[in-house]
């Protein structure tokens, strides 16, 4: 007799989804943590009264009809949040225009702009959007599909077949997109840390329309998105084991039967849900794990960020915006870091109670490449350059950035446990993506993946998703699909 149901590892926004699905249809469930702190990433930190969200920008999939809310209606816990649009979702400088280009939090919007600003390539544009949003619907199609999916697949998933092997880049050649358009559609490709060469259409299609319904943030931090989760567990006493890092799997033959911490205590449960990156335990764990490690040592992990937190006075932000890129002419070298893009966030625009009284609370970020580990004399080197930069930029904020503390990759490795402190697990080339990328079910008889090392991959709306296909997965295993409405399942 197993101890539970199911065991899951990890409580980022991947495993607590897991959790909270699986336990509402009726599953016994416990949830391992390393840290004392539930969320993984998604957690609020506080400094001098100002409270910032360390690793979210901006949610997709809050708004109406959206994958965040969908599922948080499902549960029962939407009204226990409040969610805040950011509008504009951003603002970019880029290097070929002196004029700021803005980006809309919704599709129809940024369409309609978007063929405003390029009026002779209306059909180019339209087909962009109607080709990521038919991408978007086959890929969670599929990721739902009983059946094998390889089975009469291009008939099936026609766009999926046609363009799945594509790069963001490629897809806009064959529509002969000038450079300058390609830049403006693809530009929420910074979301996914590469650029439009190297970036999966699918991927990228997959961003485009979780973010398609709005940029949004969560009103006491994105935190409060974890308490609720958390509650929602414990009010189903779930048993939530903090501290508690699981070191390997437990088999009985080949099948996955339970964890061992590493304090010693094993766990054992019918179903086993990784929402962590996995590389580290299956390392330790017996030989049948061995092609799903060397499945993980094979695949690209995403870059990190180095992320400063500022408070500024009111005044010197007015008619800034609360979500900013900017893109350089060329590359600048700060030490041992090459930046060409950085980002500006002024959350306490969109939720003003997270900065005291007449401060601003200001971040300042520059995705580093996958590895990149600066030391602390380097952070403080890039800082300074990037402090350059910004005044440089927007003269107003000259001697007014007052700095409260960094994180870079190191900080967000140990929070987290993701190699190299990744921000999105797995990088989203063409083969890492889509149909390609790891899913949540690996063909390990009780083993079974979420979070954003999988299906569909990174941001929160990624790894909730990830929840929703692993809690299926799981579902379908442990309670035998047949016993099962379909209206219990989570939809
Ligand atoms: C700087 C930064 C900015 C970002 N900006 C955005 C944004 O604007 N919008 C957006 O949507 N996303 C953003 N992301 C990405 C997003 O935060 C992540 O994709 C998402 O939160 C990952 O969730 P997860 O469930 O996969 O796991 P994680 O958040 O990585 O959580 C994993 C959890 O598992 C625990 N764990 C690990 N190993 C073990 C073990 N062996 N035993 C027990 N527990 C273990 C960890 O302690 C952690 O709590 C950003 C990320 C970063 C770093």
């Amino acid at each position: 007799m197993a101890d539970f149901d199911a065991v899951v590892i990890g409580s980022g926004l991947g495993g607590l989804t897991t959790a909270a699905l699986l336990v509402k249809q009726g599953l016994k469930v416990c949830l391992l943590e390393k840290n004392n702190r539930l969320g993984g990433y998604a957690v609020n930190y506080t400094a001098r009264g100002h409270r910032f969200d360390v690793a979210t920008q901006a949610l997709g999939g809050c708004g109406e009809g959206g994958i965040v809310s969908a599922l948080l209606r499902d549960l029962g816990l939407y009204n226990k949040l409040t969610f805040l649009p950011c509008e504009p979702a951003r603002i970019y400088h880029f290097p070929d225009s002196p004029a700021p280009f803005i980006q809309h939090g919704f599709l129809k919007e940024q369409r309609n702009l978007l063929c405003s600003l390029y009026p002779d390539q209306r059909l180019a544009i339209e087909t962009c959007f109607e080709v990521f949003t038919t991408l978007f619907a086959e890929l969670q199609d599929i990721a739902v599909a009983d059946t094998s999916p390889l089975f009469g697949f291009s008939k099936k998933y026609p766009a999926l077949a046609r363009y799945g092997r594509l790069t963001v880049k490629e897809f806009f050649d064959s529509l002969h997109l000038p450079e300058k358009l390609q830049i403006r559609i693809g530009a929420r490709s910074g979301y996914c840390m590469l650029p439009l060469s190297d970036l999966s259409l699918v991927a990228f299609a997959c961003t485009e329309m979780s973010y398609g319904g709005g940029a949004w943030m969560v009103r006491g931090g994105v935190g409060q998105l974890v308490t609720v989760l958390g509650d929602y567990l414990r009010e189903d006493r779930v048993e939530i084991y903090r501290k508690s890092r699981v070191e390997r799997l437990l088999f009985a033959g080949d099948k996955v039967v339970g964890v061992e911490t590493r304090q010693g205590k094993k766990i054992t449960g019918k179903a086993v849900v990784m929402a962590v990156d996995g590389s580290g335990i299956l390392a330790q764990s017996e030989e049948p794990c061995a092609p799903l490690l060397a499945k993980y040592k094979k695949m690209a992990c995403t870059g990190s960020y180095l992320v400063s937190y500022y408070q500024v006075p009111l005044d010197c932000v007015e008619n800034m915006q609360a979500n900013i890129e900017v893109r350089l002419p060329r590359q600048i070298i700060a030490e041992t870091t090459k930046i060409d893009v950085y980002y500006l966030l002024i959350p306490s625009l969109v939720d003003k109670d997270s900065a005291p009284e007449g401060k601003h609370s200001f971040c300042v970020s520059v995705p580093l490449r996958a590895g990149v580990m600066p030391d602390h004399h380097e952070r403080l080197a890039i800082r300074m350059r990037l402090e350059q930069l910004v005044v440089e930029l927007y003269p107003r904020l000259a001697g007014k950035l007052s700095f409260l503390f960094t994180l870079g990759p190191d900080h967000f490795k140990s929070m987290t446990g993701n190699s190299n402190g990744a921000a999105y697990g797995f990088s989203q080339t063409v083969s890492q993506s889509g149909i390609y990328r790891l899913g949540n079910n690996p063909r390990i008889a009780g083993l079974y993946l979420a979070g954003h090392w999988t299906m569909p991959g990174g941001g929160i709306a990624g790894v909730m998703t990830s929840g929703k296909l692993c809690a299926r997965a799981v579902i379908n295993d442990v309670c035998h699909l047949e016993k099962l409405t379909s209206k219990s399942m989570p939809s």
